[in-house]
């Protein structure tokens, strides 16, 4: 097959965790046959550098001409003072919501090597594999108004979570989809006690779960979720929910992975081509040192073969590469205990690519 892929790089070590993916994605079409061809844009704090802008109007070209987009990350301290329009984050919700991704994957599954790095016990987290699947283009961070203003004589504010029922739907319907071909449990989350939106999105969520009678629908209450995620994680499987609760869920699930250089993510639309980012930032205190864990962001171009190439035995390919590593005892920083001995970037990339080489010669 031959596959356009659109590559954002970014800020900080984005640059160089997309580097190391583009090496593997090599890797993967040499052994499988296929041609990806890359095509770079700037999104975030550089695109405002180059282009005063963090989202120009041909990165966004570029990317719906696309079959993929891989992304690295955005933003810096260099930024951090501009108003809202103007920060590199601003370029990441754009291109979001310019390619209509809403819906946020984020699979959280441990690697049994690393189970000491976490902070939680090792029994609590091993053997943990589950999904969050968040809202990404409505909800509080979307809704309008969203504005300072004056009430009354003093200063106000007021930021909005509003959704309509078809943007409800889709992502629950998303959602029940995944828990099909999974462990056939959803865990829909929300704030139905306190919360109209909560409300109208739990009778949503029964009314789907109707048309998928092998899966399992489970309500519960966002503060719950947020302990049980880290008390009894292995009890879930697809959790979905809207966007600022799965904000904050999916960064607090990371933990259950020893590291946020450890987790992919996919967001998925219906019609545009998907988004393959790591969850964690851009990293700056380790910026251009060489020391990125490139595997969050060699797992999200992973799902990029599977979600939007339907490449199952690359994704595979990839994911098992992943773990050889891991199990071979290979280290980035973030990873490393005390004493172990630890692999830049490029050293990390290297052990991928002779995984994925070992595992070919042996098929
Ligand atoms: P961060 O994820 O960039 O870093 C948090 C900590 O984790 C740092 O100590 C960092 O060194 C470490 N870390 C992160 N990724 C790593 C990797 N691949 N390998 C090794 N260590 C890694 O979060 P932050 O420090 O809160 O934010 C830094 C910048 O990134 C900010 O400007 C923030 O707005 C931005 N950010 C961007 C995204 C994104 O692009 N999707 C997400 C979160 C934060």
């Amino acid at each position: 097959m031959e596959k356009k892929i659109t590559v954002l790089p970014g800020d900080g070590i984005g640059p160089e965790v997309v580097e190391a993916t583009t090496n593997i994605l090599d890797e993967v079409a040499e052994q499988f046959g296929h041609t990806f061809t890359y095509e770079y844009a700037d999104i975030g704090g550089i695109a405002l550098d180059r282009e005063g802008v963090p989202l120009p109007d041909k990165t966004v070209e570029t990317c719906r001409e696309s079959d993929g987009v891989l992304l690295g990350a955005v933003g810096g301290p260099k930024w951090d003072e501009n108003p809202g329009h103007l920060r590199p984050e601003a370029g990441l919700l754009g291109i979001r919501k310019q390619l209509e991704l809403f819906a946020n994957l984020r699979p959280v599954a441990g690697h049994e090597s690393l189970n000491t790095s976490s902070s939680l016990k090792e029994e609590v987290i091993n053997g943990v594999d589950l999904m969050i699947v968040r809202e990404l283009t409505g909800g509080l961070y979307f809704g309008e108004p969203k504005e300072r203003r004056e009430e009354g004589g003093e200063e106000a504010v007021v930021d909005t979570l509003s959704y309509k029922r078809s943007e409800i739907e889709r992502i629950v319907r998303r959602a029940f989809d995944l828990a099909k071909v999974r462990k056939k449990h959803v865990t829909s989350v929300d704030k139905a006690n306190v919360l109209e939106s909560s409300r109208l999105w739990r009778e949503i969520a029964d009314e789907v779960s109707e048309d998928y009678p092998d899966v399992t629908l489970e309500h519960m209450l966002v503060d719950n979720a947020a302990m049980q995620l880290i008390r009894d994680p292995k009890q879930f499987d697809v959790v979905v929910t809207e966007n600022m609760f799965g904000d904050i869920l999916s960064d607090e699930a990371s933990v259950l992975t020893g590291s946020l250089g450890m987790l992919p993510s996919a967001s998925i639309g219906s019609d545009s081509p998907g988004l393959y980012e790591p969850v964690h930032g851009s990293a700056p205190d380790i910026a251009g040192e060489g020391k990125a864990n490139p595997l969050a962001t060699i797992a999200s171009a992973g799902m990029m073969l599977k979600y939007s190439f339907g490449m199952i035995a690359e994704a595979t390919a990839i994911d098992e590469a992943i773990q050889q590593v891991l199990s071979n005892g290979f280290r980035t920083g973030d990873i490393a205990k005390p004493g172990e001995k630890i692999l830049s970037t490029d050293e990390m990339t290297a052990e991928v690519v002779k995984a994925l080489q070992t595992a070919a010669a042996k098929s």
